[in-house]
């Protein structure tokens, strides 16, 4: 099988940046796959689903086709030809996300895509339950951790940065305090930190630190060797 880094951790603790900079650093497309979760859930939205029904909410499993393509560095998705991103970082897929990730149905159909992905070349997933349930056999499985503050004031600045900011840095907390409760105590593969995980509390490091703890925990053999240009 490809090589996966797996990474999970709470939401904010940096999985995205740190994993979008350790693919492109090694070469592994960087796969997302909170954003195949809320998809599922900007979906429901739209189609006026209640999301708290879990049956209406397991017949999306079979009736959104999400499109997997790899694209600039990562596997992008698609429904219906169009490619959904900031649709998905709005306050109210935050708040109805984890909802519609307790569901049995909708968790087997995104595990199946991700598996799938490996037939696109090395990946590094990030999640909440990649280390445990999609890919619990990767030798190189990580757990981001960072203080809720640190959290919240990460996810307030992205937000900041994407133009798409609309709640207080105390909101923003709130929200993802909710969503950490939700998906550690659900019954299908809750967030949790496995045995044998490699873990790191971002609180007090650097985006640059916290990747090179990462690479350095890696097999050997999965770092590039490094390149020297002949002649200088
Ligand atoms: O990572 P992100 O915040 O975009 O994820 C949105 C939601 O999707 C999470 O709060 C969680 O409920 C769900 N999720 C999950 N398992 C994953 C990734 C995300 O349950 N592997």
């Amino acid at each position: 099988m490809n090589k996966v880094i797996a990474v999970d951790g709470p939401s904010g603790a940096g999985k995205s940046s740190v994993s979008r900079i350790v693919g492109s650093r090694l070469g592994f497309l960087h796969v997302d796959s909170g954003a195949l979760y809320r998809i599922m859930t900007w979906q429901a939205l739209k189609r006026g689903v209640d999301t708290s029904s879990p049956e209406a909410v397991a017949r999306l499993a079979e009736e959104v086709s999400i499109e997997c393509r790899p694209e600039n560095g990562a596997v992008t998705f698609w429904v219906d030809g169009f490619r959904p991103e900031n649709e998905l970082r709005t306050p109210e897929i935050n708040a109805h996300a984890s909802k519609v990730a307790t569901v049995k149905e909708i968790r087997a159909a995104i595990t199946d895509l991700l598996r799938g992905m490996v037939k696109f070349g090395p990946l590094v997933v990030e999640g909440r339950d990649i280390t445990t349930a999609v890919f619990p056999d990767s030798p190189a499985r990580f757990f981001l951790t960072a203080s809720p503050e640190a959290r919240a004031r990460r996810r307030q600045k992205e937000e900041v940065e994407k133009g798409i900011a609309s709640q207080s840095a105390e909101e923003v907390k709130k929200s993802l305090l909710a969503r950490d409760e939700m998906d550690s105590t659900r019954k299908y593969a809750p967030l949790r930190k496995a045995d044998g995980v490699f873990e790191i509390d971002s609180s007090e490091l650097t985006l640059e630190e916290v990747v090179e703890a990462v690479v350095a925990a890696l097999p050997a053999d999965w770092r590039k060797p490094k390149v020297f240009s002949a002649g200088i």
